[in-house]
């Protein structure tokens, strides 16, 4: 009896949203200003941003955002 090979094929894609890499950009007067990128990482991998804090999710750094200027209001 020859085994029964079951092809499951190609997985449904999953509704993912794309990284929007390009958002972490932006050009002011001919410049391109990036938002914060990940010291460990380097340039290129940025840091995902939480309620109080960044995160890379590479190398799992975490930053965290000190809220002292808003206390000062
Ligand atoms: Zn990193």
């Amino acid at each position: 009896m020859p085994k029964k090979i079951i092809k499951k094929g190609k997985k449904p894609h999953k509704n993912k949203l794309t990284s929007k890499k390009w958002e972490k950009y932006s050009i002011e007067d001919s410049k391109i200003t990036r938002q914060k990128i990940c010291p460990r990482c380097g340039p290129g991998i940025f840091l995902a941003k939480s309620k109080d804090r960044l995160h890379c999710g590479k190398c799992h750094y975490t930053e965290f955002i000190n809220k002292k200027q808003e206390e000062n209001k």
